[in-house]
């Protein structure tokens, strides 16, 4: 049997085909042990009609091998395209997004000479689910799912890539002062996971003061680990304060596939000139040799090209007078890589992979499988509104009751506006009338239904509702501010 792990790349668009030559010249002169299928994605699949940018038979390839090293492809300009990462992340599972964010000070210009640290986004949940509604006249809402089994993959991924890549802390980012469920629900994951590792160190942050901190002192972080919509947003400003956003490669893994690429787009004006830099997909395929198996390569190949850089052998998007001593082309900068495999760089960090050897132990605890006592103790129910007297609105409704369900409250933009108000500078057409039990006892959905139909017969536009339960006696739903 073969001991070469099977593999499908994607040449891509734009400088895609020569940075993609150049890596695989570079990992199989390493001695990457590889048998590589081809596929053919982007513009030209686009073009002929395929919203998705990939032939449907290019995932049996992907199916087969379950890695993916994929070049850059164009989108072209117009509506209609779908985002082949986007529908990649999708089919695959890849649940997270790993993003190593270095400068190379003094080779690449930085303003933060000792950044190194990698950002750990989940990359399936949160408002990405794409859950959106338009309410009313004036409401739209997204809907943000933070579900436990995916908190406790991205989580352990974090501390599972921390351990087995020699990183000492592992700092979450969330917002649970306001989002006290969704957030809340990621930071006592962290908590729970982090107590698995008491060898490494561990701390959190509001994701505002956090990312403030991040761009002003980068060299304090190590693995950070998000949500989705922030880890989206960080992930880029932490590339870009590193100075080398064409530096930088991307994981995305799954349960049973993972794709691997550099960070930046197709570039398509640099294309066919022997310009572009292979370094983003280069350090992509550099994780990759990690994720199979082949660390030893990986390092080889990750200490050649710290060397090349050292060597002030740069292409022209990185070379500076003073500080470079060659500029070369795309093959050429691969030739000098080739040729210093087996040296490591003299000032910078050796890249050490032996911990990878480790296998990481990924997966989530019986908690996510454990069933709370779910009782049903009210609903909110969401009115389109426009009318001139709130307070008369909620007399009335405060009249449609069913059983032991009656009206609370009811809150506008968050701020009750009944039974006594607070005071609002100004309303939006999306009320919400909360209906909770008066015994503490539960309620049925068919008491739910009741009064949803009776507010409808009495003229309201109700718009939607949402359960009210609580599991294992605690609330399953927010507060109100007001
Ligand atoms: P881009 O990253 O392709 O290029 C921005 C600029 O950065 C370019 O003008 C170029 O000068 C420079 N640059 C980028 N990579 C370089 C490299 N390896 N070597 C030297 N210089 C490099 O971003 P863009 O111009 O906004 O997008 C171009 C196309 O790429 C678009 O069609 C976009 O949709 C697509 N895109 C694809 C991906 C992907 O496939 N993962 C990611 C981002 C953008």
């Amino acid at each position: 049997m073969s001991n070469k792990t099977p593999i499908t790349i994607a040449r891509g668009d734009g400088i895609g085909p020569e940075i993609m030559q150049a890596t695989l010249d570079i990992i199989l002169g390493a001695g990457a042990q590889l048998d590589i299928e081809e596929i053919e994605i982007g513009e030209q699949l686009y073009l002929k009609g395929l919203n998705t940018g990939i032939e449907p038979s290019a995932w049996d390839s992907l199916r087969r091998t379950k890695i993916f090293l994929k070049a850059p492809i164009t989108t072209p300009q117009g509506g209609g395209y779908k985002s082949l990462n986007v529908t990649a992340r999708k089919v695959l599972g890849l649940y997270a997004n790993v993003r190593p964010c270095v400068s190379y000070h003094p080779y690449v210009a930085t303003k933060h000479p000792v950044m190194d640290l990698v950002i750990v986004r989940e990359n399936e949940e949160d408002l990405y689910a794409g859950i959106e509604h338009r309410q009313t006249n004036q409401v739209y809402q997204a809907l943000k799912i933070i579900s436990r089994p995916g908190s406790e993959k991205i989580i352990r991924y974090a501390f599972e890539y921390a351990r087995t890549n020699g990183r000492k802390k592992v700092t979450c980012f969330m917002k649970d002062n306001i989002m006290k469920l969704t957030d809340g629900l990621f930071h006592k994951v962290f908590d729970e996971i982090r107590a698995e590792y008491p060898n490494i160190e561990s701390d959190h942050w509001i994701v505002d003061i956090g990312a403030a901190k991040m761009a002003d002192t980068p060299e304090n972080f190590d693995v950070i680990v998000m949500p989705n919509l922030y880890g989206d947003i960080l992930s880029d400003v932490a590339a870009q304060i590193a100075g080398s956003v064409g530096l930088a490669g991307s994981a995305n893994i799954g349960e049973s596939a993972s794709m691997f690429e550099a960070i930046h787009g197709s570039a398509p004006r640099r294309a066919n000139q022997n310009l572009a830099n292979p370094s983003g997909l280069l350090l992509g395929s550099v994780m990759m040799l990690v994720h199979i198996g082949q660390p030893d390569v990986a390092a080889k190949v990750h200490n050649a090209w710290l060397r090349t850089l050292e060597d002030g052998v740069h292409t022209y998007d990185i070379y500076k007078e003073g500080v470079s001593k060659e500029k070369v082309g795309t093959k050429q900068f691969a030739e000098a890589v080739i040729k210093r495999i087996g040296q490591n760089p003299q000032i910078l960090k050796t890249a050490d992979y032996s911990k990878a050897t480790e296998k990481m132990k990924l997966g989530v605890t019986p908690k996510s499988s454990y069933k709370a006592k779910k009782e049903l103790m009210g609903v909110d129910i969401f009115l389109d509104y426009s009318g001139a007297d709130p307070q008369k609105a909620g007399s009335d409704i405060a009249k449609l009751s069913s059983g032991n369900l009656s009206l609370s409250i009811v809150e506008n933009k968050g701020v009750k506006v009944y039974p006594e108000a607070q005071p609002i500078s100004s309303y939006t057409d999306f009320w919400r009338c909360r209906f909770l039990t008066t015994d503490s006892k539960p309620c049925s959905y068919s008491q739910v239904h009741e009064v949803m139909g009776k507010i409808s017969a009495a003229g309201y536009d109700v718009v939607k509702s949402e359960n009210l339960s609580t599991f294992d006696g605690e609330a399953g739903y927010s507060g109100l501010h007001g």
